[in-house]
């Protein structure tokens, strides 16, 4: 087996059944993921539009592509064709955008809020009072094309375990919020995306569905977007 195939299983290891892992390639060469693939991968994450497009042109038809980087709504068009899912949603604004060109597609797109739930000012995301207003506004069931199934975040970059617990757990509650006040019988409405490298055990411990993992299954990469 070799040093790929054996990080992905030692992440399986850890994994409960209800949850999906997410190998995120991005500023990793082609080569990498076919050897992930081969060792039965499917779920692949990127962050770039021209990256994940060339990628995807490069690669197997069954793999699944999930988008996971702030999406800028001049490149939406670039991924709907074949995009299986949309973690980040940071905005009415871009899911109006991917509406748009699903129904010129004539796809359903999946996608997830992203949610702020980290201290620093940097990350994208819906504070959880947007995204509630957001939902209450009733807009969205307007989009036919797309798919909500629920929420990503990211935690603090800290090594303060609990303040990131906390920060996992915020995410499962208000996810059982919306699922309660908006979703109430959508069973799709069902994902919590949360959870990388350094942090994906206390994300499974909050319910994640998904972790999306990149620098312990393909080594660190050189630059840190
Ligand atoms: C890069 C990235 C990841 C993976 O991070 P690792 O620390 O390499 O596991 C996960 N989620 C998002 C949104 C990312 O941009």
């Amino acid at each position: 087996m070799n040093e790929i195939a054996r990080n992905i299983a030692a992440v399986k290891s850890n994994l409960p059944p209800h949850t999906r892992l997410v190998a995120v390639s991005k500023f990793h060469p082609v080569e990498a993921i076919r050897e992930a693939y081969e060792a039965g991968q499917r779920i692949f994450g990127e962050s770039r539009v021209q990256e994940l497009a060339a990628k995807q042109a490069a690669l197997p038809d069954d793999i699944e592509w999930h988008f996971i980087g702030h999406l800028q709504t001049n490149k939406v068009k670039q991924i709907v064709p074949f995009i299986s899912l949309i973690h980040s949603i940071d905005s009415p604004h871009l899911l109006q955008e991917v509406e748009k060109e699903a129904a010129r597609c004539n796809r359903t797109v999946d996608c997830l809020l992203q949610l702020h739930i980290a201290a620093e000012e940097t990350k994208y995301g819906f504070t959880f009072d947007e995204c509630r207003k957001y939902l209450a506004s009733g807009v969205w069931h307007t989009l036919s094309h797309i798919r909500l199934c629920g929420v990503m975040g990211m935690a603090t970059l800290t090594d303060d375990t609990a303040a990131v617990q906390r920060e996992f757990a915020a995410l499962q509650k208000f996810h059982a919020e919306i699922k309660r006040d908006f979703f109430a019988g959508d069973d799709r409405f069902c994902e919590i995306s949360s959870g990388m490298s350094h942090d994906y055990k206390l994300a499974v411990g909050c319910g994640s569905t998904l972790v999306r993992i990149g620098s312990f299954i393909f080594g660190e990469r050189i630059i840190n977007p």
